[in-house]
This record gives structure tokens, sequence and C-alpha cells, in this order.
């Protein structure tokens, strides 16, 4: 069987960023809080918390003097709750996460009804929507869009969570064009990291007789990357460990392909990699 990687695995900018910088402060501070997972990988975050890190639902729950905020961000309204205590507070917001906030709030104090396209429950969206002020909407789809029946001739800004698809994205400001706004200003504000990853993923897949995305299962961009396979082949399947594997999967298969979310390390691949040469020696 051969095995064929999309030219683009591994962390992204963003997460190697957060996760350098949340292992600084274990490092220097032996113990931190994070609000919510840093990163959506189940393993690494095994990893931090052995070293001191403590996942935390609410900032009541903190019970050391650092907090740790995720590459996703948080809204501004926690931002200011966080500053009352004494909490000593490390960001790790991804630099494009940030681009996306300083839009939502731009438009929704030059009063535009803001539409932001993602997931309505993922913590990004919720701190975008916070930023983007009273006039502001989520939508996962076109439909979605469809469905907020705005009214014409108003002044409507779009935006996208990050790790969006940019076809979804076309598709809803297609339909807010439809919508007869009296002005439009659109905000591609998904990160290029994203945009490469599905592209190399989509090259892929269309070059293998199966494909594999490797990632985390609540990791939202491992989720769009895993719908941009499997629009492109129907033998996708998402896998968090090699524990997902399925021998039946790969019967009669002899090409397949590789790509994985942002938030999935590659260095597990190199370490057996480096492994298996060495069983082969001996
Ligand atoms: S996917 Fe993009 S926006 Fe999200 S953390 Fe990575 S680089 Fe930042």
């Amino acid at each position: 069987m051969r095995l064929k990687l999309a030219k683009k695995v591994g962390f992204c900018f963003g997460v190697r960023r957060a996760v350098k910088m949340a292992e600084e402060v274990l490092k220097k501070e032996g113990r931190a809080n994070s609000l919510g997972s840093i990163i959506h990988n189940k393993q690494v975050v095994e990893d931090l918390s052995a070293r001191g890190l403590k996942v935390i639902k609410s900032i009541d729950d903190a019970d050391s003097g650092v907090l740790i905020i995720s590459s996703h961000g948080i809204s501004p309204h926690l931002s200011g709750e966080i500053l009352k205590r004494s909490l000593k507070l490390v960001d790790t917001t991804c630099p494009f996460v940030r681009n996306a906030q300083k839009t939502a709030r731009s438009l929704g104090e030059d009063g535009y009804t803001v539409i932001i396209v993602g997931d309505v429950n993922h913590p990004e969206v919720k701190a975008l929507y916070d930023f983007a002020g009273k006039l502001a909407h989520v939508v996962k789809d076109a439909l979605g869009l469809k469905a907020l029946k705005l009214k014409p001739n108003i002044e409507i800004g779009v935006l996208s969570q990050t790790t969006q698809s940019m076809d979804n994205f076309l598709n809803v400001v297609k339909a807010i064009i439809d919508a007869k706004p009296k002005n439009l200003k659109v905000f591609n504000t998904i990160c290029r990291d994203a945009q490469v990853r599905q592209a190399a993923a989509r090259d892929i897949s269309g070059e293998v007789e199966l494909m594999l995305v490797v990632g985390g299962k609540n990791s939202a961009n491992t989720k769009r990357l895993f719908e941009v396979c499997k629009n492109t082949l129907r033998k996708s399947y998402l896998i968090e460990t090699e524990g997902d594997l399925k021998s039946q999967w790969f019967k009669g298969v002899s090409v397949v392909g590789i790509t994985s979310g942002a938030s999935t390390q590659s260095v597990k691949i190199i370490r057996r990699k480096k492994r298996t040469r060495k069983e082969g020696c001996k």
C-alpha cells in the first residue's frame, strides 16, 4: 500500500504558538489554568496537564495566579471580568483570530448588521459575536442566512470564522447579495493556513483511493477538512488516533492519502517512522 501525505499537515502557526506559550508558562510557573482546552487536541492537552495545566470551565475555578486563554480568543466581556481579578493573563489568541475580532468590532461600531459565518457553539464564534455587538447574527450556511429573512436596504458586513471553507463563505455572500442590502462589506477572515490546508486536502483526495483525516473530533478545522475530503472522495475517514482505524476500510485499497487538522502535531508520525527504521535494522 502506498501512502501519500498532503502538502500541508501538522500544527498551524497559531496552534504551535499557543502550545509553545503554554509550555513556557508551565516551565516557569510550574502550574497554570487554561480556560477550556488551549487547542482542540486531547492528547496534547493531556500532555500539558501532566506538566501542571488545569483545564477549567469558568474563571471562578482558577486556582493559581496564571490563566491561559486559548488560540480561539475570548469575548470582551470575559476579558473585563478577568482583569477585575488578580489573575496573570497569558493570552494565546491567534493573530488571525484577533484580526477577525477587530473586524467584527469595527463593523458593529459603524452600525452594520454583522453576519458571522461559522459554528454557533464554537468558542471563536461566540467571542466574535460579542465583539460585533447588538446587530450580529451567526449563520452556518446560505440556508441559515435565508432563514434570517433580512430586511432589504440595510447595511451589512460579513466575515467568517477563521477555519470555514471558502465555498461555504462565498455561498453566504451570494445569499446576502440576493437579500438586496443597501451596502455590503465583505471581509475574508478565513486564515491562510486553513485555505492552503483545505486546497491541499482537496488535491490529494482526487489522487488516492482512501483518505484519512487525522485530528480532534471536536476540532472545527478538522471537521471542515473532513467535509472537503468527503466531497471529493466518499471513502474518507476522520480519525483521532490509530485506534480508530478499521482494517475493512483498506480492503482492495492500494493508495491512501493522509491529511491533518491544524491542531494535530506531526511529531508522532516522525517518531513512529524512526522507530520502524530502527526495528527494521535489528
Ligand atoms: S487555523 Fe489559522 S486562525 Fe486558527 S489558530 Fe491556526 S493559524 Fe490561527
